[in-house]
């Protein structure tokens, strides 16, 4: 299953998107990739250590909600694979969650590598708990980089027996391909999302409507089937 901005969205967690894609003047791609981190460091440590603060003022949603309750009865048969890099997955209750886009709650050290929680606003500029440096940057995958957990996520596809994508736009690579991969594979596909998306007819079958709504739904939908 893979997961992006429209579940978090009806938590109230602000998308890329909203508000015209500015942020404080800057065009939101100034604030996301590596150049804009070594130009300008201080901005962008101000930009995430706001959207890290403001997940104390939002919670999980129905649809969050729902999914949990569905590991909670697949176990390890459910993988939820997600863009969003808030922690609302893990606060409903989901265990088996992979941040494909990375992780607010994490910083990644420019001198060692090591990924560790944040445990300071990064623009104060934090020690590296491995090693010490006080390089740390956001552990969010920018525009140009490669997202993490691919060959997990590859396996997955190969593996399942049916692909659910729950709010995404669809226009975001790689996930656009999942679902041909999931379908070439074998799985059953299903598309949740509040409209018709780009990738909409690659999809066996579509449900479109608010998440917190039409995932609720199809989770006990799913679960009464499967008694
Ligand atoms: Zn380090």
């Amino acid at each position: 299953m893979l997961t992006g901005a429209g579940i978090s969205a009806e938590s109230g967690v602000p998308t890329f998107r909203d508000a015209g894609g500015l942020w404080e003047g800057h065009r939101v791609e100034d604030v996301a990739t590596p150049e804009a981190f070594e130009r300008d460091p201080d901005t962008v440590h101000r930009f995430y250590d706001a959207r890290r603060r403001a997940l104390a003022r939002v919670e999980p949603n129905p649809a969050h909600e729902a999914l949990a309750r569905l590991e909670r009865a697949m176990g390890d048969d459910l993988l939820v694979v997600t863009q969003n890099v808030d922690d609302l997955h893990e606060r409903a209750g989901s265990r088996r969650v992979l941040h494909m886009h990375g992780d607010l709650l994490t910083a990644r050290c420019t001198r060692c590598d090591a990924r560790s929680p944040v445990a300071a606003d990064l623009i104060e500029r934090p020690p590296c708990p491995e090693c010490g440096e006080r390089m740390l940057r956001p552990d969010v995958v920018w525009f140009g980089e490669m997202p993490y957990d691919l060959d997990e996520i590859d396996e997955a596809l190969l593996a399942c027996d049916a692909f659910a994508a729950i709010g995404t736009s669809g226009a975001v690579y790689p996930a656009a391909g999942f679902v041909m991969s999931a379908a070439s594979f074998g799985a059953r596909t299903i598309e949740l999302n509040l409209a018709a998306s780009e990738i909409t007819p690659l999809f066996e079958d579509v449900r479109h409507g608010p998440a917190s709504v039409v995932v609720p739904v199809w989770v006990d939908e799913l679960l009464a089937s499967h008694g």
